[in-house]
């Protein structure tokens, strides 16, 4: 059981030339799961890596459980890690794979150490691969057994890095549920890295999102989700990604008049919506953000519309996804009996609640106060 606290973190390379991770604080509950997602080269494994103790940090403190581990060798930590390429020993039984950390780093008797490993082999049914080889195994069994080498070791905190994408899809999403009711039963701290934001969003208590080796947000993954702090976390987040369109602004009296390029669609927000956040509205250019399910087909006669023609219909069951000739692209998600074809026009409309304005220069959300509570929390 372990509360995990990360202060002013960073890791350099090559003599401060590249910054992995920079100024990072972090405050991780005991039993949470955490996810941390970004893309590739954002900081995710050095992060983790300095978690588990096998790299050490340029600067800042680490405490797990209370106690400052950050000069604390990585065989004295009680952490396990879950690798993306499983990292088994080929030429070890799976038995003698899940004993091996317990029979190093522990002075467990034989008897302990055969029922831990056994136990774990019972929870993440592996029990008749006990005595295969790893070439023997699937990746999807391979990975069983990387978690039961976890297991056995009852650490204090247990870290992931992108454990399952070297697995096909079916297979990810059973060995996801699989992870959280693992982690559910065991209650022990999880921090698990990915670089797909479907994945952190459908797993983690909370999401933490890193880009460039800083901290961008980190919340409840719907807070991320309906409140993202800037131009990167709205487009990181949610799939297919957040439209984006440069636009004017004009204030008229109460209220706030938006202009896309070309005069490609006007849009009014209302007074009572603009009410006290007219002063966050402090240039007369901003970059409207809206998602494609946060779009749809306006009725006759309807105001705030684009009229926009049909690239590509996408369809995905129950809903198409619209490519629109908007500003490039522009995609709308709409009910799949509409009856749509490329070529077609159609006017589009979405709701002035669902918008978001980012500052084009900083990407900084403009609004984001103005909405739900914040969604930094410790
Ligand atoms: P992620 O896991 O999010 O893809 P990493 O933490 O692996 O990102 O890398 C963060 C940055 O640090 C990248 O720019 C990467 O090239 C750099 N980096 C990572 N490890 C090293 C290393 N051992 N030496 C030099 N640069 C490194
Ligand atoms: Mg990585």
């Amino acid at each position: 059981m372990a509360r995990v606290t990360v202060e002013s973190l960073r890791k350099e390379y090559d003599t401060g030339s590249v910054v992995a991770v920079n100024d990072l604080d972090l405050e991780i509950e005991d039993g949470e799961f955490v996810t941390v997602v970004g893309p590739s080269g954002c900081g995710k494994t050095t992060t983790l890596r300095m978690l588990s103790g096998l790299e050490q940090p340029t600067d800042g403190r680490i405490k797990i459980g209370g106690e400052d581990v950050t000069d604390v060798h990585a065989k004295d930590r009680d952490v396990a890690m879950v690798f993306q390429n499983y990292a088994l020993y080929p030429h070890k039984t799976v038995f003698e794979n899940m004993e091996f950390g317990l029979r190093m780093s522990t002075d467990m008797g034989e008897t302990e150490r055969e029922r831990r490993v056994v136990e774990a082999a019972e929870m993440m049914d592996i029990e008749d691969l006990l005595e295969d080889n790893p070439d023997e195994l699937s990746g999807g069994q391979k990975q069983r057994v990387a978690l039961g080498r976890a297991i056995v070791r009852e650490p204090d905190l247990f870290l992931f890095d992108e454990p399952l994408s070297n697995l096909d899809a079916k297979l990810r999403t059973s060995m996801r549920a699989e992870i959280q009711r693992l982690q559910n039963a065991l209650q022990i701290t999880a921090v698990y890295v990915t670089h797909d934001q479907h994945e952190a969003m459908t797993m983690g208590d909370r999401i933490v999102i890193l880009d460039g080796g800083e901290l961008q947000q980190q919340g409840r993954p719907t807070e991320v989700y309906k409140n993202p702090v800037n131009e990167f976390v709205g487009g990181f987040i949610g799939s297919p990604s957040m439209n984006f369109v440069d636009v004017g602004v004009e204030t008229s009296g109460s209220r706030v008049h938006l202009t896309g390029p070309d005069g490609v669609f006007q849009f009014d927000l209302s007074a009572s919506y603009i009410n006290d956040r007219k002063d966050a509205l402090d240039s007369n250019r901003h970059t409207l953000g809206v998602r494609p399910e946060d779009v749809e087909l306006a009725t006759e006669g309807a105001a705030n519309i684009i009229t926009a023609t049909i690239d590509v219909v996408e369809p995905v069951g129950s809903d198409n996804f619209l490519y629109l000739d908007v500003n490039d692209e522009f995609i709308a998600r709409v009910d799949s009996n509409a009856d749509l074809d490329p070529g077609d026009r159609v006017t589009i409309t979405f709701d002035e609640t669902d918008i978001h304005l980012f500052d084009t220069e900083t990407g900084r959300n403009v609004f984001a106060s103005k909405r739900d509570a914040p969604t930094v929390t410790t």
